[in-house]
């Protein structure tokens, strides 16, 4: 009996693993992965779901399928500029080449004509300072996060930072600044209400805090909502006076990294203006309206700068040179796709819209994109979109390479805002598969 199990014919480990291909594989695969899609093939073979026959072939597919990293790159089709689920800011060319290039060894923290070691970050630090002039100096660490615990730790350590009530926010989901502050052991002095802080406000905690006590000022901008109505709050040239006067640091934290006024978000603060007004240190992401990577800026005054270089947690944040590279890049290579995104020729984006909706037979309609990633709270990014029935995303977002788009009511929208040009003919292909495989009555109807 046993020797007609045909069990017995599924190939052995041994003679899978001296196969050409699988020998070859093992250039790209570590060992474990084919050992576990081996293991899977003779798994299913055992169960009867595969001929023994067959083990030697799907393994073979399998292995040209794997991929070493299972993060797919997907066509953001949402008019969503930055979007979190996304991997926000998508990089230039400029920056996804410096990153390719910093990958393997590189001159990080070597001065190549001494031979002697240089200071890390000292070119992305120069790039910075060069995009935004009213810096006198900069630090960058992992995330805006990061950037934010820095501050806290070395400005204040267990000391007090005045902070309106109008700006205890909750970032992304279970983030809360609040919490992330006062886990670095410093006291939160909390004034004025959630909808109206004054400058008398801060002026009266201010003047409370015993002498000697190390203290902060800390203006957050409550990026990912908007408070309207009967609302007020103090500015930041208003702020700077008044920490002066008690000889404090006034910390901003404008969350998006706007180098400069962007037309488009006529209220998202920006570190060159928040500098002038008078801010000794400004916190911002690099990856969201700045189009980097993911990094913490600090920009301000040389002495709150090195206060923050020096602290021990500086080292435990420390940003790994891929992002030096790509953040660099980002600074001194051509426009952002963030930026090109933002504001982006309309007749050219209309008309793209046009072009694809027509090839599809579909619909042109307005649609608002967005900003995303807490910048420019509510405010619409006037375009279109082409219309397509709801069942269509779920197929995208399957589709190879996925195309995500915006779900509203009955219609999947796809916008082409942060979709390269060259990737209209892709995108065409893939709600061509999408379309083709919906179910018929769904088609065409409204
Ligand atoms: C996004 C944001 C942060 C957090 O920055 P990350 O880079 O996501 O860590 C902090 N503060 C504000 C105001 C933000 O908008």
């Amino acid at each position: 009996m046993v020797e007609d199990d045909p069990r017995r014919l599924i190939p052995r480990t041994d003679t899978l693993l001296s196969h050409p291909r699988v020998r070859r594989a093992s250039n790209t695969l570590s060992r474990h992965v084919i050992e576990q899609l081996i293991h899977q093939a003779q798994e299913r073979a055992r169960h009867g779901e595969l001929p023994p026959d067959r083990v030697e072939g799907e393994v073979l597919a399998q292995l040209d399928a794997y991929r070493p990293s299972s993060m797919r790159p997907v066509i953001n089709a949402t008019g969503v500029v930055v979007h979190t689920n996304l991997g926000r800011a998508p990089l230039s060319p400029a920056a996804r080449s410096a990153v390719a290039d910093a990958a393997g060894y590189v001159d990080v923290e070597m001065n190549l004509e001494t031979g002697r070691r240089s200071r890390r970050g000292a070119s992305a630090r120069r790039a910075l300072l060069a995009a935004c002039p009213p810096a006198e100096d900069a630090l960058v660490v992992n995330n805006g996060a990061a950037a934010l615990a820095l501050a806290a730790a070395a400005l204040v350590g267990t000391g007090t930072i005045v902070i309106s009530r109008g700006e205890l926010v909750e970032i992304g989901a279970g983030f809360r600044l609040p919490e992330l502050i006062e886990s670095t052991g410093a006291q939160l002095l909390e004034v004025g209400t959630t909808n109206r802080t004054h400058r008398s406000d801060y002026a009266a905690a201010l003047a409370q805090i015993p002498e000697g006590t190390p203290a902060c000022v800390l203006k957050v901008h409550p990026s990912n909502y908007r408070i309207s109505g009967f609302t007020s709050s103090a500015t930041v040239a208003e702020l700077a006076a008044l920490s002066r006067q008690h000889q404090l640091p006034l910390v901003a934290d404008i969350g998006s990294g706007l180098l400069a006024p962007e037309a488009a978000l006529p209220d998202e603060p920006d570190l060159a203006t928040t500098l002038s007004d008078g801010a000794d240190l400004v916190i911002a992401s690099g990856d969201k309206l700045l189009g980097g990577p993911q990094a913490g800026l600090l920009l301000g005054t040389s002495a709150v700068i090195s206060q923050l270089s020096a602290h021990p947690l500086a080292r435990a944040m420390r940003t790994d040179k891929l992002t030096l590279a790509g953040l660099e890049a980002t600074l001194n290579g051509g426009e952002t796709p963030v930026s090109t995104a933002l504001s982006p020729d309309g007749e050219k984006l209309r008309q793209r819209t046009q072009r694809m909706a027509d090839s599809l037979g579909a619909e042109v309609v307005p649609h608002d994109g967005r900003a995303g990633g807490g910048g420019g709270p509510g405010v619409p990014l006037p375009g279109s979109a082409v219309q397509l029935p709801e069942p269509a995303a779920a197929l995208l977002r399957s589709g190879e390479p996925p195309v995500v788009t915006r779900t509203h009511g009955a219609w999947c929208l796809l916008d082409l805002r942060c979709v390269p040009e060259s990737e209209d003919e892709t995108v065409l292909q893939a709600v061509r598969t999408a379309l083709e495989d919906l179910p018929p009555p769904t088609r065409g109807d409204g």
